[in-house]
């Protein structure tokens, strides 16, 4: 097909009806390698000219007298980009009128006069033919350019519709959390609707927290800004995290969630928190897309130097035709009665850009709607697959925290003592302090295994304390957290290079920083003395 257009597109028409100059032309063409064809009249011309032309051969005599006009129409039917080029056969010598009329009206026009030279006939035709290629190169710069601007154009009613939603979806919590707010401060204080009120801003402001995180996380994506922290990790133990941080959505809607790991470890090379992130968008996924009480099962098998996890529901599933987009930016399905919480379209955006960064690739698979959903992830194995010794096994470990001692630094109170408060009730040995001078003051003192801290605080910041604590001994082996509102990778290698260990963004939720702690080897003489 494109052969024949571009055949089409690089003919010479001959129309000189009278005398053998058509004949002449055709044969000195043929002998130098130039298709062309000889029309019988202007109407014919001017029918081979719609169906494609590299350059027209025209004698004085087949127009004039108003014969022209058949041409013209099929000139003016051009695109704007075309403008084929036109040799005019004149007789020698002669003031030709007809030529006169050729230029000013059919424009892109070379006067030839006979009789015909060959070696100038050719160079001419081949100069019109080279002037036309430019044109068929403006065409498809002007093609690409419609393409793009078609593709802007979509970005940017995507983007509105995005904004739109944003917008609805960051509201939509707020009003849950400030009728609450009000009936906590008029109502007599009563524990059940004191429980019941607290559990309801809870899920709200998680979900904002998630939405804002996943906003904060696909723009850092986009622009190229994560860099991956990989280390060699169990799968028992990648999978446990993330399951902990999707576990509020999962209960929630009273799902059943089945797991099925292979007995022996699997150690995959990656960044844990990458790793987790794109398993709890999955999980979350999952249990989002299926009604009340329904099945989650994750299971991951070894196949060819890869793992393959798979996360399977018995949800709204996805149709046909939806599958092929769904892993586009602010992609998203019907709105579905059963669909309680929205999310912004950017979830599996993240899964699949946090995949393919580690080598990896993602699939989701459904046989339609109402049909459920599974979405496969692979990602390469750690070439070395000895666990590390003594980490025991991360399978069997208890979802619980550790009896560890745990310092809280941070100058806003409200953060500090609340955070304080919801670990001590986790059964967490805890001290708070509001400032660098009083924090290294309980490293002595107090010798906690694990500091949590904050790093904009007045006089000495959260960089200094670390430093001060890596100098102390008894700070060598402590598991430094930096607990911040800034997430950039900048912020992550400033931390990294004060000596912390781990870099959480503000809120911390309880249950990462509970598999946090759950993952550290704790030293023996930090470990809270059990009765
Ligand atoms: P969001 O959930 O915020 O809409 P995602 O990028 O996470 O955005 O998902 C995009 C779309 O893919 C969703 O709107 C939904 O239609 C569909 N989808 C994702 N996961 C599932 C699932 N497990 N079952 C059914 N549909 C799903």
């Amino acid at each position: 097909m494109e052969t024949d257009r571009a055949d089409l597109e690089r003919r010479i028409l001959i129309l000189a009806p009278t005398g053998k100059d058509a004949e002449l032309c055709a044969s000195i063409l043929a002998e130098a390698g130039i298709a062309c064809v000889t029309c019988n009249d202007a109407l014919d011309l001017a029918f081979e000219i719609d169906r494609g032309v590299g350059a027209v051969i025209l004698a004085e005599e087949a127009i004039g007298d108003g014969r022209e006009e058949t041409l013209l129409d099929a000139v003016e039917r051009q695109p704007p980009w075309s403008d084929p080029p036109f040799m005019l056969l004149t007789l020698a010598g002669s003031e030709s009128p007809v030529g006169e009329l050729a230029l000013a009206t059919l424009g892109n026009v070379t006067l030839m006069e006979r009789p015909l030279r060959i070696a100038s006939l050719v160079s001419t035709v081949r100069s019109a033919l080279r002037a036309r290629d430019r044109q068929y190169q403006i065409r498809e710069h002007l093609v690409e350019r419609d393409r793009v601007a078609e593709t802007l154009r979509e970005a940017d009613r995507r983007k509105d519709e995005f904004l739109a939603l944003l917008a609805h979806e960051l509201r939509n919590p707020l009003a849950p959390i400030r009728n609450s707010l009000h009936v906590l401060r008029i109502s007599p204080p009563s524990e059940g609707l004191f429980e019941r009120v607290s559990e309801m801003m809870e899920r709200q402001v998680n979900h904002m927290v998630r939405l804002v995180d996943d906003l904060l996380e696909v723009s850092r994506i986009t622009r190229g800004k994560i860099e991956l922290r990989r280390e060699s990790i169990d799968l028992a133990t990648l999978m446990r995290y993330s399951i902990e941080t999707s576990r509020p959505l999962i209960e929630a809607a009273g799902h059943e969630l089945i797991l099925d790991l292979p007995p022996e470890p699997i150690l995959l090379e990656g960044d844990p928190t990458r790793l987790s992130q794109i398993l709890a968008n999955l999980l979350n996924n999952a249990a989002k897309y299926m009604d009340r009480g329904g099945r989650i099962w994750v299971g991951a098998s070894v196949k060819g130097g890869q793992v393959v996890i798979s996360v399977r529901d018995a949800g709204i599933g996805i149709p046909a035709e939806a599958l092929p987009r769904i892993f586009e930016m602010f992609m998203q399905g019907e709105s579905h009665p059963g669909r309680t919480r929205g999310g912004l379209g950017i979830g599996l955006t993240l899964v699949k850009r946090l995949v393919e960064m580690h080598d990896g690739s993602v699939e989701a698979r459904s046989e339609g709607a109402g049909k459920g959903s599974e979405f496969l992830v692979r990602l390469p194995l750690a070439a070395n697959q000895q666990p590390r010794t003594g980490s025991g096994d991360p399978a069997g470990a208890a979802s619980h925290l550790p009896s560890t001692r745990v310092l809280i630094v941070d100058d806003n109170r409200d953060s500090a003592d609340s955070l304080g408060l919801l670990l001590k009730l986790r059964g967490v040995d805890v001290r708070v302090v509001h400032g660098g001078a009083e924090a290294l003051e309980s490293i002595e003192a107090y010798q906690p295994a694990i500091v949590l801290l904050d790093i904009g605080m007045p006089g000495m910041d959260g960089y200094e304390v670390a430093r001060k604590i890596r100098q102390h001994p008894a700070g060598r082996s402590m598991k430094l957290i930096a607990l911040t509102g800034w997430g950039q990778e900048q912020d992550r290698r400033r931390t990294r290079e004060a000596g912390f260990d781990h870099h959480l963004v503000k809120p911390a939720d309880a249950a990462v920083l509970e598999a946090l702690f759950n993952s550290f080897e704790v030293p023996a003489r930090a470990r809270r003395l059990e009765p």
